[in-house]
């Protein structure tokens, strides 16, 4: 780390631990390296998303990563503002959406649901914010792509109350419709911005600061437009943000710099800062605890040459430090952290202090699971909650290729179930001999054929199921649905049961057929 503030006197420098949450093209890597320009970029954990093109930083120990030209890893940009660091989380999206992109909603505090202008709320977006609601964290929102023509900004408003609940508080107002952008609003002092566009966003644009007497006589009705628009909104608060009732809002345009600067102020404003966490005795452990941590993310090597693993930790209390020795509070063992790093891929950067809030990846930490807790042996144990396990959408089955491998086969499912790398279903039709595999993106098949066939010496055949919804099964439904079209019961490595089927269509049938089931929804992040 090279900020100043980190490395004299104890007190570490205020921090913010975000992601932000998007639809594939809503324009999350325009956002994040438009952030990355407005704060000073301190460290990269893994890549941004390298895609075809853009010249982004891949890391280059994946195979399957390099095969397909994208990112399967979630990792942390950590950036400095003003005071603050703020450390941005990468949710993975496109084609590699997965149980990763969930998890790192685990490991903030804070979430930007980034909307385009013209689309609003979209599917990828409404499953991430439900994730976010489940886990409490709280939701700013930024309307993005204001340059191009889009929906009216109350209309806007109006959706995300309508179907998400959240009242929009605007913390800057557009002035001026989508695609005739002006300046944006500031409605508690009603001072305008203007912004001389820099293209391509390589550069900071040039601000203007008008006061509401400038800003009218130089835009005119428009800022009358945008104070009365703004005027019927609720000012944005910390302590109903927090309750998840309303949504500090902002506009801009991620591909020209309008508006980032204000993000970042919003984040520092309303995110909250790291704070404690909940223990599985009910009790909470304070930031300034001694060290513990949790694993968000395992990235398991894929290269057979480098072996490599990094598991991500979010710390979570005290002080990490390069070198200490922690315990694994799922084995009781003692390890030391040599190997911390910020960066993995082309270039890591080696982590020498951490605190509450940041991620470090410790590399070839190759006993750490999903959702683990490491602590100071020094300071009392903790032990976190572990991950939840997420909503699958993708279903296979998978067999040993070769029947003499069986054994293998066996136990490299059941580690790749442990790690949280799929799902493990055993349906009383086919037996564990051929289980159900599971996940919230189909990437995580590759994961598993790759690492079956490197890891454990047990190629696999995974044979794509047509299922793509899962439902909780009572033990009232299991029975009602004996016998049924279209459906399979499945029995979860947590002895919960799942019915499995195509989608909600037939889940309407069956509830036509069979009145009476309840075949509760999978909530998305219970703990
Ligand atoms: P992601 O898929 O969410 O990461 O989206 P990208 O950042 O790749 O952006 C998708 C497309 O939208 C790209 O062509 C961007 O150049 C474009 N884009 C992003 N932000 C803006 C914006 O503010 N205005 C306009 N007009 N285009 C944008």
């Amino acid at each position: 780390m090279t900020s100043t503030t980190d490395h004299h006197g104890d007190t570490p420098a205020p921090r913010r631990s975000i992601a932000v949450i998007s639809h594939p093209d809503a324009g999350k890597s325009t956002l994040t390296e438009a952030l990355a320009l407005h704060a000073h970029a301190i460290s990269r954990a893994g890549a941004v998303h390298g895609k075809a093109g853009r010249g982004g930083v891949v890391s280059d120990w994946q195979e399957i990563e390099q095969k397909r030209g994208i990112s399967i890893s979630s990792a942390a940009l950590q950036l400095q503002f003003e005071d603050t660091v703020i450390n941005l989380l990468d949710t993975p999206g496109h084609a590699d959406f997965s149980e990763d992109t969930y998890r790192v909603l685990t490991a903030v505090d804070c979430a930007v649901m980034l909307l385009d202008a013209a689309k609003g709320l979209e599917p990828q977006t409404l499953k991430l914010f439900e994730v976010c609601r489940t886990r409490g964290v709280p939701v700013l929102t930024f309307v993005n792509k204001w340059d191009r023509p889009g929906k009216d900004a109350l209309e806007l408003c109006d959706e995300l109350e309508q179907r998400i609940g959240l009242v929009a508080a605007p913390v800057t107002w557009p002035v001026g419709e989508a695609g005739r952008l002006r300046g944006l609003l500031d409605p508690r002092t009603g001072d305008v911005t203007t912004y001389h566009r820099a293209p391509g966003g390589a550069t900071l644009a040039e601000e203007r600061h008008l006061t509401p007497d400038d800003a009218a006589r130089e835009l005119g009705d428009d800022v009358t437009d945008a104070v009365d628009q703004a005027g019927l909104l609720p000012a944005p608060d910390v302590e109903s943000f927090l309750a998840g009732r309303t949504t500090p809002l902002l506009f801009g345009v991620a591909l020209t710099n309008i508006g980032v600067r204000g993000l970042l102020e919003a984040v520092r404003r309303f995110a909250p800062a790291p704070g404690p966490r909940v223990t599985t005795d009910g009790r909470a452990r304070d930031v300034d605890a001694p060290f513990s941590a949790v694993v968000f993310k395992v990235q398991a090597g894929m290269d057979r040459q480098h072996r490599d693993q990094v598991a991500f930790i979010r710390v979570v209390s005290g002080t990490f430090e390069r070198g200490m020795p922690v315990v694994h509070a799922q084995t009781g063992r003692s390890f030391a952290t040599k190997h911390a790093a910020t960066v993995f891929g082309r270039d890591r950067e080696i982590v020498e202090t951490a605190y509450p809030g940041d991620v470090v990846g410790l590399v070839n930490a190759t006993a750490l699971a999903v959702g683990d807790t490491l602590y100071d042996p020094q300071g009392p144990p903790a032990v976190f909650p572990p991950m939840p396990a997420f909503p699958p959408e993708h279903f296979v089955t998978a067999r040993p290729a070769d029947p003499g491998r069986a054994k293998q086969f066996r136990k490299g499912i059941a580690q790749l179930a442990h790690e949280g790398v799929v799902q493990l279903l055993v349906s009383p039709d086919r037996g564990d001999g051929e289980p159900i595999l599971g996940a919230v993106g189909p990437l995580q098949f590759e994961v598993v054929a790759f690492r079956m066939e490197h890891e454990f010496g047990a190629p696999v055949r995974t044979q794509p199921l047509s299922y793509g919804l899962a439902r909780l099964a009572t033990d009232a439904d299991v029975a009602a649905l004996a016998g049924a079209r279209g459906v399979e019961v499945v029995t979860r490595a947590d002895g919960a049961r799942l019915a499995l089927m195509r989608d909600r269509w037939v889940l309407q049938a069956l509830r036509r057929d069979r009145p009476g089931l309840a075949l509760p929804e999978l909530l998305v992040g219970a703990a």
